[in-house]
């Protein structure tokens, strides 16, 4: 097992949680990465003592430089600080950055040939093509930390080397609005749209839960990471959330990945692979389980699901079309500056009326993810 990991992104949902793991596990931290968030990232450089910390917006830097005077921790800023972080002496890169601003250090650390647990979906729905050919090139292993792909990872481990796999069965609970009309929903508030039923999770995926762009940002992910077709990739509304996902084979025969919704089981299982622990999380409790239920997803209430599927059809740069559009979108319902509806509107209106090439490098994503967000915006008023 490894001993050691740096993390990008240590002051969100998913890094807090994996310091926790860190600290079950007994980790090495090697580097911590936020956005400007120094007093939580304070208090983790305290107990963690990495070598290296990074605050992207520079003059809060400066502020945590002063902070932490008295420690042996380094400060740097700024991409040129993330990219860092990928040339340091960890053993596993923990990629926990929210938006496209993963995508420049996770090619760094595949050139750099760091393993790296993978929470950035937006970065592989993005710069899927790059990503993967990439790791491929170099020998690098993407461990999947989304809880579905996790689940999916885990299933396959069972599978034979050829695979022979019919489907994948990516489970959603649906969000607070499922089972909602498009009338119900025209004018939900920002508060009803960030209270999730099953996973404590940052802003801004809850709110991709709502619209269900989280589903469809991960069955791009889905198709990148195990190189499925996307018609192949199927949603299963699991209002429980104790099935992750599952893999259907050839044969028919369905295996499924279960546990309570915590994200600190895939986060572990991303650091121990293929090794199991035991994990800070409670096991299942079934007697109070009683039953699990399923549904279809309803594509044409929740429009940015489907959005995404014709995204990943027409290839090239549209998944990164699909992304951007979405990050402003959805940034602008938090703001009070849009309504609910209209995110999923503007997403299928980005997808259909842009016009996008193939994705030949990290220039070519950024290009089509700022367009996207130029789109979003002139629709705005
Ligand atoms: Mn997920």
């Amino acid at each position: 097992m490894i001993q050691s990991i740096s993390i990008l992104g240590s002051t969100g949902s998913i890094g807090t949680q994996t310091l926790e793991v860190a600290r079950k596990l007994n980790l090495k931290v090697t580097a911590l990465s936020a956005y400007g968030s120094i007093g939580i990232l304070e208090e983790q450089i305290r107990e963690f003592h990495p070598a290296l910390a990074v605050v992207f917006d520079a003059d809060r830097a400066e502020e945590l430089k002063i902070k932490i005077a008295d420690t042996d921790t380094k400060v740097l800023s700024g991409m040129e600080g993330l990219l860092e972080i990928c040339h340091d002496d960890s053993e596993l890169t923990v990629n926990s950055v929210v938006g496209m601003v993963g995508l420049a250090p996770t090619i760094e650390a595949i050139k750099a040939k760091k393993n790296i647990a993978f929470a950035n979906k937006e970065t592989l729905v993005a710069g899927g093509e790059l990503v993967m050919n990439a790791a491929r090139e170099n020998g690098v292993r993407l461990l999947p930390v989304d809880s579905e792909h996790s689940a999916i990872f885990q299933c396959l481990q069972a599978s034979p080397p050829d695979k022979k796999i019919k489907k994948l069965l990516l489970t959603a609970s649906g969000g607070p609005f499922f089972g909602k009309t498009a009338d119900q929903l025209r004018n939900v508030t920002v508060e009803q749209a960030l209270n999730h039923p099953n996973w404590d999770m940052g802003a801004k995926i809850t709110i991709d839960s709502a619209t269900m762009m989280n589903k469809g940002l991960e069955i791009i992910e889905a198709a990148w990471l195990f190189d499925t077709d996307p018609d192949d990739i199927e949603v299963v509304v699991h209002r429980e959330s104790v099935i992750h996902s599952m893999v259907e084979f050839t044969d028919n025969s369905v295996l499924a990945q279960l546990g309570v919704p915590d994200m600190r089981i895939p986060i572990q299982y991303a650091i121990t692979y293929p090794d199991r622990v035991p994990s800070l999380v409670p096991e299942i409790d079934w007697k109070t389980l009683s039953k699990m239920t399923f549904y279809g997803a309803d594509e044409k209430t929740f429009k940015c699901m489907s959005a995404c599927k014709r995204a990943i059809k027409k290839g090239g740069l549209y998944p990164a079309v699909a992304n951007g559009a979405n990050e402003v979108a959805n940034a602008l319902f938090r703001q009070y500056k849009l309504p609910f509806l209209e995110i999923g509107e503007l997403v299928s209106a980005a997808v259909d009326e842009l016009n996008v090439g193939s994705a030949t490098c990290l220039n070519d994503v950024v290009e089509a993810d700022r367009m996207a967000r130029e789109f979003v915006m002139s629709h705005v008023k």
